[in-house]
């Protein structure tokens, strides 16, 4: 059958199965050899070569769900990102990326670049002319990340995309946040595609993993870096990976369907100052999240209104945990001041809006009544 036609779960439950022609079991089979015959053979394979028969066929997977040819699987996300700028840019070159990113991304580019001798600007903003005033002579690569942690802003994909195709610069975005079950950034002209497949593709807050997904000549070109470089995912771990990715569609879907209607009910709260979701008629992104998502995704900030206290808030919930990840099927709260962004000074956070009594909710699976109850006792307390 072709992989076009098929729908989201099905792509999802099936694409990259490998049959078990031995023992006809439902479930793809594990592969754990490190070791594999070289002489005539096909392929040489090795886990390092990202080419094992698990990682290989949930490759195909990945690919799928991003309308891409191929893909690799990483260690993590982060192990995904640095490969790919490593691909892509070389000593001289200059990367273009957004200013809202990331923080292992940020601490990657500002740490790791100056020891290879490659360039970089971060944007002023996240509009297109803040990336097209970014852009030099020798830029090689934007990057960008769409919602945006932790204030969901939302870039315009096709825009940038189509920036860069006039100046022959290749692009790629980090798509954790929205999931190929919200958006599909290659349909809008990107290049490259990238995930910390710790979040929505695992799912269940038990693997830390990554992704790459492109066309399968700037899959051999990340290849090359990433053989060299060694950031392949166990095969035990990509098994458990492809059980997870089955209900990628249903889990996101329905996280996603929560986030919805509680940014709507945090909206109307009397304790709650403000709601950022794409979702929200009042976003001022609201119409370009409409035009390049499917959903608007399952991750929400709020603020508590003055006086009340975030920390005492996230210690009184009882069944919404306090977590420094997100994506799980559980809800999770955090604090950006005390986490992702602890190392800016009160000054800093509050000139790009982060505020103390913000809170970022990664939305889960769970009954809305028992979220909207565990939020209210806990406001209650304050
Ligand atoms: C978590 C995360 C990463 C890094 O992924 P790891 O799996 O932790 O290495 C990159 N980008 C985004 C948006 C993330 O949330």
């Amino acid at each position: 059958m072709s992989k076009k036609k098929l729908g989201l779960n099905t792509i999802c439950t099936h694409v990259g199965e490998i049959k078990d022609e031995q023992f006809k079991g439902a479930v793809s089979p594990i592969y754990l050899s490190s070791s594999y015959e070289f002489l005539d053979v096909d392929v040489k394979r090795y886990p390092r070569y990202f080419n094992t028969p698990n990682q290989e066929h949930l490759s195909k997977k990945i690919a799928a769900l991003e309308h891409t040819e191929a893909a690799l699987i990483f260690g993590s996300g982060m192990a995904a990102i640095s490969h790919m700028f490593l691909a892509f840019l070389q000593k001289g070159d200059h990367l273009v990326v957004q200013n809202t990113l990331y923080g292992g991304t940020v601490n990657f580019i500002k740490e790791e670049f100056p020891k290879y001798g490659i360039e970089y600007t971060f944007t002023n903003g996240y509009k297109v002319k803040d990336f097209e005033n970014a852009i030099q002579e020798n830029t090689k690569l934007i990057h960008i990340e769409t919602p945006s942690n932790p204030l969901l802003t939302i870039t315009d994909i096709r825009a940038i995309a189509k920036l860069a195709k006039s100046k022959c610069i290749v692009t790629s975005i980090d798509n954790t946040f929205a999931s190929p079950v919200n958006q599909n950034p290659i349909d809008f002209g990107i290049d490259i595609v990238m995930h910390s497949a710790t979040k929505y593709f695992g799912g269940h807050s038990d693997i830390c993993a990554g992704a790459v997904a492109s066309s399968s000549e700037n899959i051999e070109r990340i290849w090359n870096v990433s053989k060299n470089l060694g950031g392949s995912l166990s095969d035990m771990t990509v098994w458990l990976l492809e059980r997870s990715m089955k209900t990628l569609g249903l889990r996101v879907k329905q996280q996603t369907k929560n986030a919805m209607k509680l940014a709507k009910w945090l909206n109307r709260h009397h304790k709650i100052s403000k709601v950022y979701y794409p979702g929200l008629k009042s976003h001022p992104d609201h119409k370009l999240a409409k035009s390049q998502m499917k959903g608007f995704g399952a991750m929400l900030s709020f603020e508590l209104r003055d006086g009340l206290d975030a920390y005492q808030f996230q210690k009184a919930l009882q069944l919404i945990k306090s977590s420094m990840s997100l994506a799980g099927i559980e809800s999770t709260v955090l604090s950006p001041h005390l986490t992702s962004h602890a190392l800016l000074t009160q000054e800093e956070r509050d000139k790009i809006g982060i505020s103390n009594q913000l809170i970022r909710f990664s939305v889960g699976i769970e009954d809305l009544k028992d979220l909207k109850r565990d939020i209210n006792q806990a406001i209650e307390t304050l």
